[in-house]
Formats: structure tokens, C-alpha cells, sequence
């Protein structure tokens, strides 16, 4: 046995080996709810889609428009000219979306991260960084050679503490929606601490986009209007259906990531299909707020017959409800479980998360049904 073998084997002991699990297609239908596996077809829990566009028809149609008039592939980064007129539509769409003055679209969330935080931080700042913080901004953390001091999972007195004891430039990063837990980050509080420490406050907002404030974000949500010392990230790959991400706050910000973001600099411009799709769900969000409306009545269904189940939902405040199940056999079981009963809902593993539990994600698209029949399937399990 070599090294990989080895220590893929020890993975496999520990239950925490992983695999690719591919989505079939399921005939005459794009439903994100529904997810075929080995040719089975399940009620999917497990879908970042929030708000079913990623199947929706305006979106697949704004892309092939895109497709046909520029092609498959962009053909070179922005700066080098692989950008279209479609790219800054997007971009005066988000800013306007965000009341912001500008926004900045990046290939992914994992690259928005990873490329804003080390061109915003240095190794003369500090970041003070949830602990329960995505993989990305942890890497972005580590790429920007920044003092980085990790606070407890949304605890700002803990953070104040911190603060008060570190000298210099300071930068808090937080996700909104935390993706593991579903609760909210209490940004109105952590936007006061930043404010008595001259800070910066970077906001991962990759599950709030398109679900919190009406699909504007979280500040919307809470009610705080964007300022010079508030940096918001988000996703167009979750809710909004599509692909990629964006940077949006001050222009002077934001020209700054153009000389400076590398993941912006040295990777090839998205394709004009998936920006025109971005485009288009800005659009469907800001016309139509039924989407939204039926999100939150899916959220508030489950998490009321998860409640009345004694289930343990942790601190979910949002369409991400986690069940904390207590140990990892427990939660291969329920996952089984549920497979069983042809709803789709994994277990999640430590190193993912510290506790190992079911993420369940509910979306638009379910329907009344779907949740009831979740709803039995753990029924059954508890009896
Ligand atoms: C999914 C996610 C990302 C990465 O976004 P991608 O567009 O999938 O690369 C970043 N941050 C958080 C909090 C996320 O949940």
C-alpha cells in the first residue's frame, strides 16, 4: 500500500471517506426538489437552490440567448478583453440591487474569497474570523499572511474582548447564514464593534443572497444601509441558480480588487451564458417576490414539524435546518433511513462540521407534500 492508500484506507475506517455521488437526469423535469442517484429518484434535501431557479426556464433561456450570440467560453480574463457588455450589465444590476455604488462578478465563491480577503488584508492587520467560518475564507485568511484570531461562533462579547486587546488595522469576517448551522450572524451588533474599532466588516453573504431582505442580503434584512466600512460578498450559485460570485461595496473598493484580486486578474472570464443567467435571477427575484414568500413558508412548515418531533435543530433560523444527531454512526443511519423512504438528505462529517448531523435545506420547490412526507419518514425512525 502507498501513502494515499494508507490514509485512504484510515478515512474509510473512521466512516469519513468520501465520494462523488452523481445526479441523474430526471426525463421532462428540472426540478431541483427531486434528484435521481443510480437511476432512483428521491425528494432532494439537500439542494442550495433555494429558490428552484436553477431549473427555471427564463434562466435556461437568457443563457442560450448568451451562448448563441458570444459563443461557449469567454477566451481570456476580463482585463484581457474576455468580458462582454453582458458582464457589466450584471455588475450596475448588483450594485443597484445592493445600493451599492459598484460590485465586482468573480468566478466563484471560493475564488471571491480567496482573492478579496488578501487583497483587503496584509500581514499588517488582523482578522478576527467566526470559528464556524467557510473553508474559503479560511484559505483567503491564510493567502492574505494577515494575524488572523478566530472568535466564538457569534459571540461579539467574545469578539469585543479580542478586539480591545489587538492593536492596528482590523478586518471581522462572518458569513451571514452560517451553511452548516442556519442560523444569522447578529450583524447589527458586529457592525457596532466594527464601528468602535474603525474595522472593516467583510460579509460572506452566500447563503443570504436571494433568501434574507426580500433576496437582497442580509444588511437588508437587518435593516442597516451599506457604507464605505461594509464589504458583502455573495453567490450567484445558490440561490440565484446560476454560477459564480460577486464583490460589492465602494467603487474605490472595488477598482482596488480589479488591480489587486487575483483570482479576478488571472483566471478566465466567466461565460457570457452563465452571467446572462445571473442577470436573468437578479431579474426573476426583483419581479416576482412569491418565490421568496413561498421559501419562507416551505422553512417556517418543516422547522414547526421538526420542533413538534423533539427533533434538535441547533440554532436554524433559516432554510438550512441542520438535525444534530450526536454521533456519526447516528447520522449515516438517519441518512439511510431516509434514502430508504426516497428522501435525499446526507450526513455531514466532521471535518466539515464539528458535530455530525443531517443538513437538511428546504427550498421553493417543495411542495406541501414533500415536507409531510420528510415529515413521516422521521416519524418512523424516532418510533
Ligand atoms: C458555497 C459557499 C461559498 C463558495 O461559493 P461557490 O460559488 O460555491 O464557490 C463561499 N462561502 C460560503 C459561506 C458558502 O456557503
Amino acid at each position: 500500500m502507498n501513502l494515499f492508500d494508507r490514509n485512504l484506507e484510515a478515512l474509510r475506517q473512521e466512516n469519513l471517506l468520501r465520494k462523488i455521488g452523481d445526479r441523474g437526469v430526471i426525463s421532462g423535469s428540472r426540478n431541483s426538489s427531486r434528484i435521481s442517484i443510480h437511476g432512483i429518484e428521491y425528494i432532494n434535501f439537500a439542494s442550495n437552490d433555494y429558490l428552484g431557479l436553477a431549473g427555471s426556464l427564463e434562466l435556461a433561456e437568457a443563457a442560450k440567448k448568451a451562448i448563441d450570440a458570444y459563443g461557449a467560453g469567454a477566451g481570456a480574463s476580463r482585463l484581457l478583453a474576455g468580458g462582454t457588455e453582458i458582464h457589466k450589465q450584471l455588475e450596475r444590476s448588483l450594485a443597484k440591487f445592493k445600493s451599492v455604488e459598484a460590485a465586482l462578478a468573480l468566478n466563484s465563491g471560493y475564488t471571491a474569497n480567496v482573492s478579496a480577503i488578501p487583497a483587503i488584508a496584509d500581514e499588517n492587520c488582523t482578522i478576527f474570523s467566526d470559528e464556524l467560518n467557510h473553508a474559503s475564507i479560511v484559505d483567503g485568511c491564510r493567502l492574505s499572511r494577515a494575524k488572523k484570531i478566530i472568535y466564538r461562533h457569534t459571540d461579539t462579547g467574545h469578539l469585543a474582548e479580542l478586539m480591545e486587546q489587538s492593536k492596528g488595522r482590523k478586518i471581522v469576517i462572518t458569513e451571514t447564514v452560517f451553511s452548516m448551522d442556519g442560523d444569522i450572524a447578529p450583524i447589527g451588533d458586529l457592525r457596532r464593534i466594527c464601528k468602535d474599532h474603525d474595522a472593516l466588516l467583510y460579509l460572506d453573504d452566500a447563503h443570504g443572497t436571494g433568501v434574507l431582505g426580500e433576496g437582497c442580503g442580509a444588511l437588508k434584512h437587518f435593516g442597516i444601509e451599506p457604507d464605505s466600512a461594509i464589504i458583502q460578498m455573495g453567490t450567484f450559485s445558490k440561490a440565484l441558480g446560476s454560477f459564480g460570485a460577486f464583490i460589492a461595496g465602494e467603487k474605490t473598493i472595488i477598482d482596488w480588487l480589479v488591480n489587486t484580486g487575483r483570482g479576478f486578474i488571472f483566471s478566465t472570464a466567466l461565460p457570457a451564458s452563465v452571467v446572462a443567467a445571473s442577470l436573468a435571477a437578479i431579474e426573476s427575484i426583483r419581479s416576482d417576490k412569491r418565490l421568496i414568500e413561498r421559501l419562507w413558508t416551505n422553512r417556517t412548515g418543516l422547522f414547526d414539524g421538526l420542533q413538534k418531533l423533539g427533533f434538535d435543530t441547533m440554532k436554524s433560523e433559516t432554510p438550512i435546518i441542520p438535525l444534530n444527531t450526536g454521533s456519526i454512526e447516528k447520522a449515516l443511519g438517519l441518512s439511510r433511513h431516509l434514502s430508504d423512504k426516497g428522501i435525499y438528505a446526507p450526513a455531514i462529517r466532521p471535518p466539515t462540521v464539528p458535530t455530525p448531523r443531517i443538513r437538511l435545506s428546504v427550498t421553493a420547490a417543495h411542495t406541501d407534500e414533500d415536507i409531510d412526507r420528510l415529515i413521516s419518514a422521521l416519524k418512523i425512525w424516532q418510533s
